[in-house]
């Protein structure tokens, strides 16, 4: 495979953490059903909190690019992209994505699949680049579900496919929950792998088989937990040898989770990040990060392990950019 079939085979690392971009939706709002648990407001405190302390500058923070329509059709199909757009979803539809229908359910949908598109484009740049949010991976090519309207993670495959046919892109999804809305789109693309650690006993109770699916039992600590995160990248090292990384950063396996069921600390998700990100720079491809599910009340705790997954990035790309500046370093 030669650079120009396949641009993520250029050298990415080390890349300049100053470079990387993240893309928001926050200012795109949504009607919540009554007592609905989405944690509206996390997407604006999130983008808030990046700037305040300093880890992005708001010349690397972008509002998501509105995605044409040919990119949703990627993924979901005419009828069911039509009755978000028109309204014309039924009530159980609704009740299903767990939002109630308005003009906002449809902008918003589209802004979150056009920040990861964005974010793919700028991670193929850059080496490295943020959805604040995205990962909505219960939403299937016919029907949204568990507050995922389209999925923005099979959309953001599903184009760097058809750009570069020849591209090996792997999915994965360390969201506290099976990501089968992604599977069930992505089942028969041979070109893209997908791999889910998730609880077993959680939402979604119908499950999709993923490439590669880790599932655990309630309360699993951190040492299983990170058992299963190392069994995932050795999957991606020896079988998967992805060009490209689209990586799931769940919150939501975190113990105070209010959805979660696993017992995961802080230090358990920073080591996951850690290892993830080491991963991208041993196997030199791009990966595009978004963050999925978080459900801790207050929010703020949700938002504090997103923020410490954008830290984790940002160390390990300055040290490796560092590393390889001071070859004569001793090991
Ligand atoms: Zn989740």
């Amino acid at each position: 495979m030669n650079e120009q079939q396949n641009p993520s085979r250029q050298n990415i690392f080390p890349m300049s953490p100053s470079k990387i971009a993240a893309f928001h939706y926050a200012d795109f709002p949504l009607l919540l059903r009554p007592k609905s648990r989405y944690p509206l407001s996390k997407f604006s405190l999130l983008r808030d909190a990046v700037l305040r302390q300093g880890l992005l500058p708001s010349s690397q923070v972008f509002v998501a690019p509105d995605p044409g329509e040919h990119e949703l059709l990627l993924a979901h199909s005419k009828a069911y992209i039509e009755s978000v757009k028109s309204g014309s979803l039924s009530l159980a539809a609704q009740r299903e994505i767990g939002f109630l229908w308005s003009d906002s359910m449809w902008i918003r949908g589209k802004r979150i699949v056009g920040a990861m598109l964005a974010n793919i484009d700028s991670a193929l740049s850059y080496g490295c680049a943020f959805s604040l949010g995205g990962g909505a991976h219960h939403s299937h090519r016919e029907y949204g579900k568990g507050f995922c309207i389209f999925n923005d993670i099979a959309v953001g495959a599903l184009s760097l496919s058809v750009r570069f046919p020849k591209m090996k892109i792997a999915i994965l999804d360390c969201d506290v929950h099976q990501g089968e809305g992604t599977a069930e789109i992505l089942r028969g693309v041979f070109s893209v792998c997908t791999i889910s650690i998730h609880a077993e006993r959680n939402f979604p109770f119908r499950k999709e088989k993923s490439s590669l699916d880790i599932a655990l039992d309630d309360d699993a600590e951190d040492h299983e937990y990170l058992e299963a995160v190392d069994s995932a990248l050795q999957f991606l090292r020896k079988s998967a040898q992805p060009d490209f990384l689209i990586y799931v950063a769940g919150a939501d396996p975190f113990f105070e989770d209010s959805l979660g069921r696993l017992s995961v600390t802080a230090h358990g998700l920073e080591e996951r990040d850690r290892r993830v990100f080491l991963l991208a720079q041993e196997l030199n491809i791009p990966i595009s990060v978004c963050f999925g599910g978080g459900y801790c009340l207050p929010i703020e705790k949700t938002i504090k392990l997103n923020l410490q997954t954008l830290r984790v990035a940002k160390e390990e790309l300055a040290h490796a950019s560092l590393e390889s500046s001071n070859p004569m370093q001793p090991n």
